[in-house]
């Protein structure tokens, strides 16, 4: 079905995820919202997307972006899916407040568009299938800053927002949010049909994902285990850059673990204000399972619930196990060039001993509480003595600054100045999203003022960049307020 809202090419719908047929999802009609409104729009997505900027304006993108208007060609339906909740398997789950529009023909190949927060579906269990302006808020700007930052993730087109109520701790307003992605197929969704004994839809899905998203594994002597492969190897990627620039998820279940190997399922996220390594972001994780320095382990545990549920496909477990054994080398190894790169070593120049650096330097970071991002951005600059002061500027034990900063900066004068520099500008980022920020654009858009989802958008898809030409970007860039530390944010989204 072709329809004509981009100014060069018609739009292409191809519903492939539909085609899989009712063992996989459900039809979904479109749940209204009252009175829709615009509270942002990604104009560089829609680009890529080849979306008319002239047409994501209109009163007909608003509506079909709220679930107020079917477009010709969609075929809106809910996934079911299955997962690990917490450590224990939940059983079904699903789609329960997501809406997939279908996948969309682009000059950068098929992205599937997804509503979320579009109302109840036959997997919204106890819930109201709505999402609230708050957390529409920050999953809209985390993944845009995510995929600034060159990390992996589904990405965000736009946010509308009503003044329906949604009932949360408090009452709040509801809002949808587009979102785009290759897939939104998850670990959980191989967990459910290999916990259902349904082996031959087990496989339709696999098969899907090696024909649209893994070829490469079509033609190894396994094709199963080389997915498992593919998939941990990714994982690893994914785990290695979240950790280097200091992302906690914060629900790591598996049914938020994309196959892609993508970051997915904003909810309770932050960014590491100090640096400490125990930090558990979510309010309602009680135990620490997801705590930042658990992700890579518990990544693992995930892949080892996806590698099971592939067994009915891979047949000999020591295949599986292999295929999970990439992880551990992958992971290290991928996490150690991003530290390498955040110090200013460059790939070609390796030192047996900077795997002991890299431990000193969070270690360091560790024990005297530094902020993250602003000691990284600012030791982007060591090399010259101002800089190396603002460095040392954020401790208050010189003593310890001063003993860690001369083996650094003697293992630095081994590199090259000018290259070393600009790759440390290129790995440090100067803008995350961290808690207090979203907080603003929060209340601000409470009120109906976007203007602070704008500025942090605009900041936060180039994060390396200094933005100096923007008014107040300063304070973006900058410590945390005290009041930051009192934020608490839970699954309730
Ligand atoms: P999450 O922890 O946000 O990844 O959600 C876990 C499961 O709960 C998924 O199946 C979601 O679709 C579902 N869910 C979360 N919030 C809601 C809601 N407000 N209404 C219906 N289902 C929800
Ligand atoms: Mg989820």
């Amino acid at each position: 079905m072709t329809l004509n809202l981009s100014s060069s090419t018609p739009l292409t719908w191809q519903n492939r995820f539909a085609r899989l047929g009712s063992d996989f999802s459900t039809p979904q009609p479109l749940r209204p919202l009252s009175a829709p409104y615009w509270v942002s729009r990604n104009a560089a997505l829609a680009r890529e997307l080849g979306l008319d900027a002239s047409w994501l304006a209109s009163q007909e993108a608003l509506e079909t972006f709220t679930g107020n208007r079917a477009l010709a060609g969609t075929e809106p339906l809910a996934s079911v899916y299955s997962g690990h909740q917490f450590g224990q398997w939940a059983g079904q789950l699903g789609d329960g407040r997501a809406t997939l529009l279908g996948d969309l023909q682009t000059p950068n190949g098929g992205f599937e568009l997804q509503l979320k927060g579009a109302g109840l579906t036959p997997y919204s269990r106890g819930g109201d299938g709505r999402a609230v302006l708050r957390s529409s808020i920050r999953e809209y700007l985390c993944s845009e800053a995510m995929h600034g930052l060159g990390i992996p993730t589904t990405r965000a087109l736009c946010i509308t927002g009503s003044d329906d109520r949604v009932r949360r701790e408090e009452v709040e307003t509801a809002a949808v949010v587009t979102r785009s992605s290759p897939s939104f197929i998850r670990f959980g969704h191989f967990e459910h049909f290999s916990h259902a004994n349904q082996h031959a839809e087990l496989k339709t899905l696999a098969d899907f994902v090696i024909q649209h998203h893994y070829p490469a594994c079509r033609d190894a002597a396994q094709p199963y285990a080389a997915l498992l492969q593919a998939v941990s190897e990714r994982t690893a990627e994914l785990m290695a850059a979240w950790q280097a620039v200091g992302f906690c998820h914060g629900v790591m279940n598996t049914d938020n673990m994309s196959i892609l190997g993508l970051t997915i399922d904003y909810g309770p996220f932050q960014f590491l204000d100090t640096f400490d390594p125990g930090h558990i972001c979510n309010h309602s994780d009680n135990q620490g399972r997801y705590a930042y320095n658990k992700q890579p382990n518990i990544a693992y545990w995930n892949l080892f619930c996806l590698g099971q549920a592939l067994l009915p496909l891979i047949e000999n477990q020591e295949h599986a196990l292999a295929a999970l054994e990439s992880y551990k080398t992958v992971f290290p190894k991928a996490l150690e060039n991003h530290m390498r790169a955040k110090l200013g070593f460059s790939d070609d120049a390796a030192q047996h001993d900077d795997k002991a650096l890299i431990e000193s330097t969070l270690k360091l970071l560790a024990a005297h509480q530094i902020d993250h991002t602003i000691f990284w951005r600012r030791l982007c600059s060591f090399a010259r003595p101002a800089g190396r002061e603002s460095v040392r500027d954020l401790f208050l034990d010189r003593p310890a600054f001063e003993a860690w900063a001369t083996s650094y900066a003697a293992r630095l004068a081994q590199q090259d100045p000018h290259a070393s520099q600009a790759l440390m500008y290129r790995s440090n980022p100067k803008y995350v999203l961290r808690n207090h920020l979203g907080e603003q654009a929060i209340r601000a858009a409470g009120v109906h003022d976007y203007s602070e989802v704008e500025k942090l958008l605009q900041v936060l898809q180039s994060p390396f960049d200094e933005h100096e030409d923007i008014a107040g970007h300063q304070a973006l860039a900058d410590f945390p307020p005290d009041w930051a530390a009192g934020i608490e944010i839970s699954c309730s989204s």
